[in-house]
Protein backbone atom coordinates (compact mmCIF):
# COMPACT_ATOMS: atom_id res chain seq x y z
CA UNK A 1 0.00 0.00 0.00
CA UNK A 2 3.03 2.35 1.00
CA UNK A 3 4.99 3.89 -2.17
CA UNK A 4 7.95 2.05 -0.81
CA UNK A 5 9.67 5.18 -0.17
CA UNK A 6 12.60 5.26 2.50
CA UNK A 7 12.91 1.67 2.03
CA UNK A 8 16.55 0.53 2.07
CA UNK A 9 16.18 -1.48 -1.04
CA UNK A 10 14.76 2.14 -3.13
CA UNK A 11 17.03 3.95 -5.11
CA UNK A 12 18.75 7.01 -3.70
CA UNK A 13 21.31 8.35 -5.83
CA UNK A 14 24.86 8.65 -4.11
CA UNK A 15 26.86 11.83 -3.42
CA UNK A 16 24.21 13.20 -1.27
CA UNK A 17 25.78 14.41 2.05
CA UNK A 18 24.69 18.04 3.06
CA UNK A 19 21.76 17.94 1.26
CA UNK A 20 19.81 17.96 3.93
CA UNK A 21 21.95 20.04 6.37
CA UNK A 22 21.83 22.62 3.96
CA UNK A 23 18.21 23.04 3.58
CA UNK A 24 17.84 23.14 7.66
CA UNK A 25 20.14 25.83 8.07
CA UNK A 26 18.30 27.99 5.40
CA UNK A 27 15.55 27.53 8.45
CA UNK A 28 17.80 29.35 10.75
CA UNK A 29 15.20 32.46 10.63
CA UNK A 30 11.71 31.03 11.62
CA UNK A 31 11.76 31.12 14.84
CA UNK A 32 11.94 34.73 14.51
CA UNK A 33 8.22 34.88 13.82
CA UNK A 34 5.77 36.74 15.99
CA UNK A 35 4.08 34.74 18.33
CA UNK A 36 0.42 35.76 18.51
CA UNK A 37 -1.59 34.32 21.54
CA UNK A 38 -1.50 30.97 22.91
CA UNK A 39 -4.90 28.62 22.15
CA UNK A 40 -2.91 25.74 22.48
CA UNK A 41 -3.52 24.50 25.82
CA UNK A 42 -6.11 22.16 25.34
CA UNK A 43 -4.31 20.29 23.21
CA UNK A 44 -3.38 16.43 24.19
CA UNK A 45 -3.88 17.90 28.56
CA UNK A 46 -5.84 14.87 28.26
CA UNK A 47 -4.07 12.95 25.66
CA UNK A 48 -7.44 13.42 23.97
CA UNK A 49 -7.95 12.22 20.15
CA UNK A 50 -6.21 15.01 18.48
CA UNK A 51 -9.09 15.80 16.77
CA UNK A 52 -9.63 19.21 18.14
CA UNK A 53 -11.43 21.40 16.01
CA UNK A 54 -11.60 18.71 12.77
CA UNK A 55 -14.57 17.38 14.02
CA UNK A 56 -16.48 19.44 11.93
CA UNK A 57 -14.30 18.78 8.98
CA UNK A 58 -14.34 14.55 8.07
CA UNK A 59 -17.18 15.61 5.47
CA UNK A 60 -16.23 14.71 2.42
CA UNK A 61 -18.03 18.06 1.13
CA UNK A 62 -16.82 20.35 3.60
CA UNK A 63 -13.72 22.49 2.57
CA UNK A 64 -14.00 25.04 5.36
CA UNK A 65 -10.51 25.16 7.19
CA UNK A 66 -11.83 24.33 11.03
CA UNK A 67 -8.45 25.85 12.62
CA UNK A 68 -8.68 29.15 10.55
CA UNK A 69 -9.65 30.88 14.18
CA UNK A 70 -6.65 29.34 15.48
CA UNK A 71 -4.10 30.18 13.08
CA UNK A 72 -0.97 31.39 14.55
CA UNK A 73 -1.31 29.95 18.44
CA UNK A 74 1.57 29.56 20.17
CA UNK A 75 2.23 26.21 21.58
CA UNK A 76 1.63 26.93 25.43
CA UNK A 77 5.30 25.01 27.15
CA UNK A 78 6.26 23.91 23.72
CA UNK A 79 8.60 26.83 22.88
CA UNK A 80 11.74 25.81 21.15
CA UNK A 81 11.07 22.36 20.78
CA UNK A 82 12.49 20.97 17.75
CA UNK A 83 10.51 18.74 15.65
CA UNK A 84 12.71 17.12 12.22
CA UNK A 85 10.15 17.23 9.05
CA UNK A 86 10.87 15.10 6.13
CA UNK A 87 8.99 16.12 2.62
CA UNK A 88 9.61 12.73 1.30
CA UNK A 89 11.58 11.78 -1.78
CA UNK A 90 12.74 15.28 -4.29
CA UNK A 91 15.53 15.50 -6.76
CA UNK A 92 16.12 12.58 -9.10
CA UNK A 93 13.75 10.97 -6.73
CA UNK A 94 9.85 11.93 -7.61
CA UNK A 95 7.86 9.75 -5.99
CA UNK A 96 4.56 8.97 -6.82
CA UNK A 97 2.93 10.71 -9.99
CA UNK A 98 -0.34 11.67 -11.81
CA UNK A 99 0.31 13.65 -14.68
CA UNK A 100 2.68 16.59 -14.24
CA UNK A 101 1.88 16.18 -10.36
CA UNK A 102 4.60 14.69 -8.21
CA UNK A 103 4.62 13.81 -4.93
CA UNK A 104 7.99 15.45 -4.53
CA UNK A 105 6.58 19.11 -5.12
CA UNK A 106 3.54 18.47 -2.85
CA UNK A 107 5.03 17.32 0.02
CA UNK A 108 7.04 19.87 -0.09
CA UNK A 109 4.84 22.54 -0.55
CA UNK A 110 3.35 21.02 2.35
CA UNK A 111 5.77 20.45 4.64
CA UNK A 112 7.33 24.51 3.88
CA UNK A 113 3.85 25.30 5.27
CA UNK A 114 4.21 23.05 8.37
CA UNK A 115 7.45 24.52 8.96
CA UNK A 116 5.93 27.92 9.04
CA UNK A 117 3.11 26.88 11.58
CA UNK A 118 5.84 25.06 13.60
CA UNK A 119 7.27 28.53 13.98
CA UNK A 120 4.49 30.27 14.26
CA UNK A 121 3.79 28.11 17.42
CA UNK A 122 7.01 28.67 19.12
CA UNK A 123 8.81 25.67 17.58
CA UNK A 124 11.51 25.17 15.70
CA UNK A 125 11.04 22.97 12.72
CA UNK A 126 14.02 20.79 10.67
CA UNK A 127 13.48 20.06 7.38
CA UNK A 128 15.29 17.42 5.58
CA UNK A 129 15.12 19.73 2.50
CA UNK A 130 13.55 22.71 1.18
CA UNK A 131 13.67 22.44 -1.99
CA UNK A 132 13.57 19.60 -4.85
CA UNK A 133 16.96 18.40 -4.07
CA UNK A 134 17.66 14.86 -3.50
CA UNK A 135 17.97 13.59 0.05
CA UNK A 136 19.84 10.51 1.74
CA UNK A 137 16.61 8.72 3.79
CA UNK A 138 19.40 6.63 5.26
CA UNK A 139 20.45 9.69 7.12
CA UNK A 140 17.14 11.32 7.91
CA UNK A 141 17.53 9.82 11.73
CA UNK A 142 21.11 11.00 12.15
CA UNK A 143 20.00 14.11 10.83
CA UNK A 144 17.07 14.45 13.31
CA UNK A 145 19.53 13.12 16.36
CA UNK A 146 22.22 15.83 15.31
CA UNK A 147 19.44 18.50 15.38
CA UNK A 148 18.00 18.09 18.81
CA UNK A 149 15.00 17.15 17.39
CA UNK A 150 12.29 15.24 19.82
CA UNK A 151 10.34 13.28 16.87
CA UNK A 152 10.44 13.11 12.87
CA UNK A 153 7.43 13.04 10.60
CA UNK A 154 8.03 11.73 7.19
CA UNK A 155 5.16 13.12 4.78
CA UNK A 156 4.32 11.18 1.65
CA UNK A 157 1.39 10.61 -0.75
CA UNK A 158 0.51 7.07 -1.95
CA UNK A 159 -0.46 5.08 -4.93
CA UNK A 160 -2.04 2.30 -6.59
CA UNK A 161 -0.97 1.90 -10.30
CA UNK A 162 -3.99 0.45 -12.03
CA UNK A 163 -6.54 0.49 -9.10
CA UNK A 164 -8.15 3.83 -9.06
CA UNK A 165 -10.34 2.59 -6.27
CA UNK A 166 -7.55 2.67 -3.87
CA UNK A 167 -7.79 5.94 -1.59
CA UNK A 168 -7.03 6.75 2.29
CA UNK A 169 -4.57 7.82 4.82
CA UNK A 170 -1.99 5.49 6.95
CA UNK A 171 0.59 6.15 9.04
CA UNK A 172 3.41 3.94 9.36
CA UNK A 173 5.37 3.01 12.45
CA UNK A 174 8.33 0.77 13.85
CA UNK A 175 8.37 -1.05 17.33
CA UNK A 176 12.27 -0.64 16.37
CA UNK A 177 14.35 -0.59 19.69
CA UNK A 178 15.34 2.66 20.44
CA UNK A 179 12.21 4.58 18.46
CA UNK A 180 10.84 6.49 21.37
CA UNK A 181 10.33 6.16 25.07
CA UNK A 182 7.34 5.60 27.21
CA UNK A 183 5.82 7.89 24.33
CA UNK A 184 6.61 5.58 21.29
CA UNK A 185 6.32 5.67 17.38
CA UNK A 186 3.26 3.93 17.59
CA UNK A 187 1.78 6.71 19.82
CA UNK A 188 2.83 8.99 17.68
CA UNK A 189 1.13 7.25 14.57
CA UNK A 190 -2.21 7.13 16.42
CA UNK A 191 -2.20 10.84 16.61
CA UNK A 192 -1.58 11.58 13.11
CA UNK A 193 -3.53 9.34 11.29
CA UNK A 194 -6.49 10.38 13.88
CA UNK A 195 -6.11 14.13 12.88
CA UNK A 196 -4.74 13.80 9.38
CA UNK A 197 -7.60 11.51 8.24
CA UNK A 198 -10.14 13.91 10.20
CA UNK A 199 -8.59 16.53 7.74
CA UNK A 200 -8.60 14.24 4.54
CA UNK A 201 -12.51 13.00 4.94
CA UNK A 202 -11.27 10.32 2.62
CA UNK A 203 -10.56 6.29 3.97
CA UNK A 204 -9.13 5.65 7.45
CA UNK A 205 -7.07 2.82 6.74
CA UNK A 206 -5.15 2.96 10.33
CA UNK A 207 -2.11 2.60 11.08
CA UNK A 208 0.32 0.21 9.77
CA UNK A 209 3.22 -1.49 11.69
CA UNK A 210 6.32 -1.50 8.67
CA UNK A 211 10.04 -2.81 9.87
CA UNK A 212 11.02 -3.10 6.76
CA UNK A 213 11.39 0.73 6.04
CA UNK A 214 14.90 2.73 6.86
CA UNK A 215 13.47 6.03 7.63
CA UNK A 216 10.99 3.98 10.39
CA UNK A 217 13.67 1.16 11.20
CA UNK A 218 16.47 3.42 12.22
CA UNK A 219 14.88 5.95 14.29
CA UNK A 220 15.76 6.59 18.16
CA UNK A 221 12.80 9.23 18.70
CA UNK A 222 9.21 8.55 17.97
CA UNK A 223 9.18 8.92 13.65
CA UNK A 224 6.25 8.13 11.39
CA UNK A 225 5.51 8.19 7.41
CA UNK A 226 2.26 9.68 7.01
CA UNK A 227 0.80 8.89 3.50
CA UNK A 228 -1.96 11.92 3.18
CA UNK A 229 -3.79 9.87 0.64
CA UNK A 230 -3.47 8.48 -2.92
CA UNK A 231 -2.42 10.84 -6.01
CA UNK A 232 -3.88 7.48 -7.96
CA UNK A 233 -7.54 8.42 -6.61
CA UNK A 234 -9.58 10.98 -8.09
CA UNK A 235 -11.34 12.12 -4.37
CA UNK A 236 -7.56 12.07 -2.40
CA UNK A 237 -5.74 13.93 -5.59
CA UNK A 238 -7.83 16.51 -5.48
CA UNK A 239 -7.98 17.09 -2.18
CA UNK A 240 -4.05 17.22 -2.40
CA UNK A 241 -4.22 19.90 -4.61
CA UNK A 242 -6.73 21.71 -2.81
CA UNK A 243 -5.90 25.06 -1.12
CA UNK A 244 -8.27 24.31 1.48
CA UNK A 245 -7.44 20.63 2.19
CA UNK A 246 -3.76 21.26 2.19
CA UNK A 247 -4.64 24.09 4.82
CA UNK A 248 -6.69 21.31 6.84
CA UNK A 249 -3.14 18.85 6.45
CA UNK A 250 -1.25 21.48 7.72
CA UNK A 251 -3.07 22.34 10.52
CA UNK A 252 -3.69 18.39 11.26
CA UNK A 253 -0.22 18.02 11.14
CA UNK A 254 0.67 20.67 13.66
CA UNK A 255 -1.93 19.84 16.01
CA UNK A 256 -0.80 16.22 16.06
CA UNK A 257 3.03 18.12 16.86
CA UNK A 258 1.87 19.86 19.62
CA UNK A 259 -0.23 16.93 21.24
CA UNK A 260 2.40 14.46 21.35
CA UNK A 261 5.36 16.93 22.45
CA UNK A 262 2.73 17.95 25.20
CA UNK A 263 1.81 14.04 25.83
CA UNK A 264 5.75 13.67 25.80
CA UNK A 265 6.28 16.28 28.82
CA UNK A 266 3.78 14.19 31.13
ZN1 LIG B 1 6.52 8.71 -0.98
Amino acid sequence: MADGSGDASGGAPDGLPGDGSAGAESLSGWDDTPIPTPDEESLGAEGSSGATGLTATDSEGSVTPAHATGGGGKADGLEGARVFIDPGHGGNDWGTCYGLTYEKHVVLEIALRLGERLAEGGLVPCLSRTEDVDVDYLKIADMANERGCELTLSIHINSMPGNPDYRGTETLYSNGAGAGGSFTSKDLASIVQSNVHAAMGSYDIGIIEREGLAVLRLATIPTVIVELGFMTHEGDRGKLLSEEYRAMIVEALYDSVVEALVRMRV
